[in-house]
């Protein structure tokens, strides 16, 4: 193999997982006493997938907009899979509103934070009450639906069946967030991927594929602050 990677074990890991990382250092996380010989192994199946996280361009490109860049009028920001126009209105709200469009108060868009509050406003909105409709189908047990910053995962699950999105799902398609959400949902009943989890998957998520190519596709997009 011609990369090498950093393999980090612990106790709270219940299965083996690679992560390529922005910088394109590779990372395995290893449940505690997995075998140095087991994680090359692993890690040997899964080369050609490593290989095309490394060598795929796009992914790694620099945002186009860099954190913390100024909210302007004439400028879009993604909601729901649609892009919208931003108008930086005059107002004394303190909060922006939206009505096809963004109307953000000009107090408010210096501050990039203010539309990262509303979005993680709106994924609580809109993502928790599809969570539990989706477990409700799928009859599993979620102990806690949680919206986080993670910047690289979109979902995932705990070993106390919490399950966690990233917020910036709210700037897709419902039709990637359900499959986002029943992807995590599934990985209560089965933990790996195993065709019994796709065929759970695509059973309640008839989108799936076109989902995931949606989020091959534009994941970048999501991480963009506008
Ligand atoms: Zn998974």
């Amino acid at each position: 193999m011609d990369f090498t990677y950093i393999i980090q074990r612990s106790a709270k890991r219940r299965k083996l997982t690679i992560t390529v990382e922005r910088d394109r250092s590779i990372v395995v996380h290893a449940p505690e006493g997995t075998s140095d010989e087991k994680i090359q192994q692993v890690v040997e199946s899964k080369r050609q997938w490593i290989y095309e996280k490394i060598g795929h361009p796009q992914k790694y490109q620099e945002l186009p907009h860099a954190p913390g860049k100024e909210t302007v009028s004439g400028e879009s920001a993604l909601y729901l899979g649609r892009q919208y126009r931003i108008e930086v209105i005059k107002t004394d709200a303190n909060e922006i509103q939206f009505s096809q469009r963004f109307l953000i108060p000009a107090k408010l868009a210096k501050q990039a934070e203010a539309l990262r509050e509303w979005y993680i406003g709106k994924a609580k909105e809109k993502i928790v009450p599809r969570v539990m409709h989706h477990a409700h189908q799928l009859g599993v047990d979620v102990a806690m639906v949680k919206i986080v910053d993670n910047r690289y995962r979109w979902g995932s699950c705990t070993v106390n069946d919490n399950v966690n999105f990233n917020w910036r799902l709210i700037k897709a398609p419902m039709f990637v967030i359900d499959y986002v959400i029943v992807h995590e949902l599934a990985h209560l009943i089965e933990s790996n991927h195993t065709p019994r989890f796709w065929n759970i998957v695509r059973a309640q998520t008839p989108k799936m594929e076109k989902a995931k190519a949606w989020l091959k596709e534009n994941g970048q997009l999501l991480e963009e602050v506008i």
